[in-house]
C-alpha cells in the first residue's frame, strides 16, 4: 500500500498523545488573508513570502471521541493602515485550548449561545470547537482562524494617523499639501457671487 501523503498540519489519531511544533510560512498566511480589504489594500505580491509567519507549540491528546490541542501560538502578519495605507504589523500571541469532536456532536449554530445563571446570554464560541473524524486532526483551520481573527476591521499604523489628503493623496503624516479644505458649498456660492460695484 502506498504511503499516504499527509498535509503538514495533519496529526494521526494513532500518534496521540504527542507534543509537536508547527511553522506557518508567509505564502500560506498571504493565501489565507487574501480577500480581506485591509490585506488586499497593501497590494503585496502574490504569493507573498513576507505576508507574515506563525509558530505553534502544541500538546495533542485524545480522550474517548474527543481530541485536544493545548499550547501557544505566536506570529505576525502585515496589513494596510486603514487611513494612510502604510504597512502595519500585527503581532499574534495566543494561548490555545481547542477541542476536536465528531461532527455529529458539534453544537448547532443555535446552541452556541448559552444562558449563564443570571439569564444573560453568553457566547460559547470561545470554547474553540472544531470537527474531526476521530482518525486524524487537521490543524489548518485552527491556524487559519488565528490569522483571520487577528486582522482588525480598521488597522491603524498609530493612534493619531493623519491619513491621506482626500484630494491629492499626499500622506499627511510625512508632508503637507496645498489643497484647501473643502468648504461648505453654500459658502462657496457666496464667494463666487459678483457684488455690484
Ligand atoms: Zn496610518
Ligand atoms: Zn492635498
Amino acid at each position: 500500500m502506498a504511503k499516504e501523503q499527509l498535509g503538514p498540519y495533519v496529526v494521526l489519531a494513532r500518534d496521540l498523545p504527542v507534543n509537536r511544533s508547527f511553522d506557518i510560512p508567509g505564502t500560506l498566511v498571504g493565501q489565507w488573508l487574501k480577500g480581506l480589504p485591509m490585506r488586499d489594500a497593501l497590494e503585496a505580491p502574490d504569493p507573498d513570502p513576507d505576508a507574515g509567519a506563525g509558530h505553534a507549540e502544541l500538546e495533542l491528546y485524545s480522550e474517548e471521541t474527543h481530541a485536544f490541542a493545548v499550547g501557544t501560538f505566536k506570529g505576525h502578519l502585515h496589513v494596510a493602515c486603514g487611513r494612510c495605507l502604510t504597512d502595519v504589523t500585527m503581532q499574534l500571541d495566543e494561548r490555545l485550548h481547542v477541542t476536536f469532536m465528531p461532527p455529529s456532536e458539534m453544537p448547532a449554530d443555535d446552541d452556541t449561545v448559552a444562558a449563564d445563571e443570571d439569564g444573560a446570554e453568553v457566547a460559547t464560541e470561545d470554547l474553540d470547537l472544531f470537527p474531526w473524524d476521530e482518525d486524524r486532526i487537521d490543524l489548518e483551520p485552527l491556524f487559519r482562524e488565528q490569522f483571520v481573527l487577528a486582522v482588525p476591521y480598521a488597522p491603524l499604523c498609530r493612534e493619531d494617523c493623519k491619513g491621506l489628503c482626500g484630494q491629492c493623496g499626499t500622506d499627511l503624516n510625512s508632508s503637507t499639501c496645498k489643497c484647501e479644505k473643502p468648504i461648505d458649498p453654500r459658502l462657496a456660492a457666496l464667494k463666487d457671487l459678483k457684488l455690484p460695484s
